[in-house]
């Protein structure tokens, strides 16, 4: 075992619609995380920088109870505050696998699997573009893909008949041409109302889909449970979750096939492996949600690696700048799947040299209808 150490200072970095950390040890050991409130990743920035006055001076090896510490101490909770604590808890996690030269997944039960099948995003704008897109991620070698059913003006869109037709038609222009070797992902975005989500389910049905994302807003496990009933393709929900206690009212509700938590926002590593195992109690799989950088991804494979229960794993593509800038030894990708790493911690490394050039915040905006009011993304 190595000595005992002690957090010395933790930095912040903000760049895109990332907010990476790195929390620095008397010994030397640096460990990277990330926060997953895209959005506003300026105040989660100044969360972290707020918890980081509990943390110097403090083992970093006790990542539980400094959970317990931060989610506990100042009786409010939510986004912000789990953002930070999430970037935390990858970050001391990072940090216990370098000190004991393991990776991650090793300190979580060791492996279950060699490498994660991910489904990569595709999209398109007009109908052609989008089966191009699918038709080149399949070529790649992926078994999945993910895409919204809408053109770009979805939110524009003056009528249901219109919006429903346009997205029965681009998924199964999609399924004729990648074929029964690809999966299809359909991603809603929490544009529907419950029963537009339902009735467009049944529609869809026929191209028996993988899974149906988010196909209303997430926040009432009773009406999801609903769409679930009522139209017969697995649901995918749970990205915008920040603790166990909402993931315990959509098990309990029978609200989803499968599980999507964001390891950036619905606490890091402990949180989602906490998660994980709740749903493998229902037998429900986790497709772990990644929207966010390389640093996210690396989190993904540890806790993917780890559990038994892994469906798949969200993938948006690293090979392209920025984010093929951002790490020095990226995660390996083979026809498809990541492939699980083998060095201690995250097993990436942060490539200092690119990510100080500048601080750049992408922020979120959300939809005006055509009616002027405000939409969901
Ligand atoms: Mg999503």
């Amino acid at each position: 075992m190595p000595a005992p150490t002690k957090i010395e200072r933790v930095e912040t970095i903000l760049w895109e619609r990332w907010l990476l950390i790195r929390i620095h040890c008397e010994d030397g050991t640096v460990g990277i995380g990330e926060g997953g409130v895209h959005g506003w990743q300026r105040p989660t920035k100044t969360m972290v920088d707020t918890m980081s006055d509990y943390l110097v001076g403090k083992d970093p090896s006790f990542i539980e109870h400094h959970y317990q510490w931060l989610y506990r101490s100042s009786h409010f909770m939510g986004s912000v505050v789990q953002g930070a604590l999430s970037a935390i808890d990858i970050a001391l996690w990072d940090i216990k696998g370098k000190r004991l030269d393991v990776p991650i997944y090793d300190l979580m039960g060791g492996k279950t699997r060699d490498k994660l099948r991910c489904y990569m995003h595709v999209g398109g704008v007009t109908t052609d573009e989008l089966v191009a897109s699918a038709v080149a991620a399949a070529k790649q070698g992926y078994t999945a893909v993910r895409f919204t059913p809408y053109g770009s003006d979805y939110y524009l869109h003056k009528s249901y008949t219109a919006w429903a037709d346009e997205a029965v038609e681009r998924v199964g222009a999609v399924k004729d041409a990648v074929g029964g070797d690809v999966d299809l992902c359909v991603e809603l975005h929490r544009q529907m109302s419950p029963a537009e989500s339902i009735s467009l389910g049944r529609r869809l049905e026929q191209f028996n889909p993988f899974f149906y994302e988010d196909p209303m807003l997430p926040d009432s496990p009773a009406r999801m449970a609903d769409v679930a009933e009522r139209c017969n393709i697995p649901i995918a929900t749970g990205e915008r979750f920040t603790t166990i206690f909402e993931y315990q009212q959509l098990l309990e509700s029978k609200a989803t096939a499968f599980v999507r938590p964001d390891l950036c926002l619905c606490g890091g590593l402990t949180g989602s492996k906490k998660v994980a195992a709740m749903a493998e109690a229902q037998h429900v799989k986790v497709i772990p949600h990644n929207p966010l950088s390389p640093v996210s991804t690396a989190a993904c494979v540890q806790l993917g690696a780890a559990i038994p229960n892994f469906a798949l794993q969200e993938f948006t593509g690293e090979s392209e700048p920025p984010k093929s800038d951002l790490i020095t030894n990226p995660l390996k990708m083979v026809d498809g799947y990541l492939i699980v790493p083998e060095g201690p911690g995250l097993g990436v490394e942060l490539n200092l040299d690119t990510i100080y050039n500048g601080e750049n915040p992408k922020i979120l905006d959300t939809p005006i209808g055509f009616d002027g009011s405000v939409q969901d993304r």
